[in-house]
């Protein structure tokens, strides 16, 4: 199938056997796995992922690629197809529903949803074993990047208090149909353990991250005046003169529980 891939979708076609390749080497799936998709497109890492697993649940949101999907298919191995927009999947419930505790997720992601579909996978992280995804290459440096770089910010906290980030290699635009105007990389995320997650309020964590790096060059005493003042700061062991990009990402959990406490 050769569709004129859509813009408004934004669909970026992987067509590099040897990216291909890798990308299903480093999922390594396995028959016993419950494998999702995000965005299948035309199959390229649908096919060889069915091969391997032996069935997999894909979720699309473009109608027209769905015949082509399921005719193609039938021989290799069985093929739920989820006709909708992967931000209004429940993922718990989808595992609950098929009677698994976790899922392994994959997908050539929509780069124009990225975040939104990395805060949604987060959200439902216990249910999930491990995620593989091809995002723009900035984007996967922002959400391994270390306190003090440039580009750390609320998505490296943020997945970072959720997971294990690995980043495995980049890929550069030829790969893709039609090139997109960035550089990619595939990224690893490996939900934590249930004791290493931690335990604040997500809400209060995320409100505190936001209010922290919206304001990136102000003082954290500044940034979060609206959210606690600098004695509730120091309460958490952090300098209300430092900045958001200095603090690691348990310093935040940290802030989110003396505020929650008072
Ligand atoms: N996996 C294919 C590949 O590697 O060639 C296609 C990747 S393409 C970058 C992104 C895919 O996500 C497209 O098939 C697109 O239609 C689909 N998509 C876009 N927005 C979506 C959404 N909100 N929910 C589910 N799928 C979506």
């Amino acid at each position: 199938m050769s569709a004129r891939p859509k813009k408004s979708f934004g669909q970026h076609f992987l067509h590099e056997r040897r990216y291909i390749e890798r990308i299903v080497s480093a999922i390594s799936p396995r028959p016993t796995d419950f494998l999702v998709e995000i965005g299948p497109g035309e199959g390229a890492l649908t096919f060889p992922l069915l091969t391997a697993a032996g069935k997999l649940t894909a979720i699309e949101l473009d109608t027209d690629l769905i015949p082509h999907l399921q005719a193609n298919s039938a021989s290799v191995g069985e093929l739920s197809i989820i006709h909708a927009d992967v931000l209004k999947v429940d993922f718990t419930a989808l595992a609950q529903r098929q009677g698994v505790s976790h899922l392994r997720i994959a997908g050539n992601l929509p780069y124009y949803i990225s975040s939104p579909i990395l805060f949604h996978c987060i959200d439902h992280a216990a249910a999930i074993t491990d995620m593989h995804f091809m995002l723009q290459k900035e984007v996967v440096d922002r959400m391994a990047a270390d306190p003090g770089s440039k580009v750390y910010g609320r998505l490296s906290v943020m997945l970072q208090l959720a997971c294990r980030v690995e980043p495995l290699f980049d890929v550069p635009p030829g790969a893709f149909r039609p090139p997109p105007k960035v550089d990619s990389a595939v990224v690893r995320l490996v939900p934590l353990a249930a004791e290493a997650r931690h335990d604040a309020d997500p809400e209060r964590v995320y409100a505190i991250v936001k209010a922290a790096f919206a304001q990136r060059r102000k003082t954290l005493g500044n940034a979060l005046r609206q959210l606690m003042d600098a004695d509730a700061i120091r309460l958490a062991d952090v300098d209300p003169k430092a900045r958001a990009e200095t603090l690691a990402p348990e310093d935040f959990v940290r802030l989110a529980k003396v505020t929650t406490a008072s």
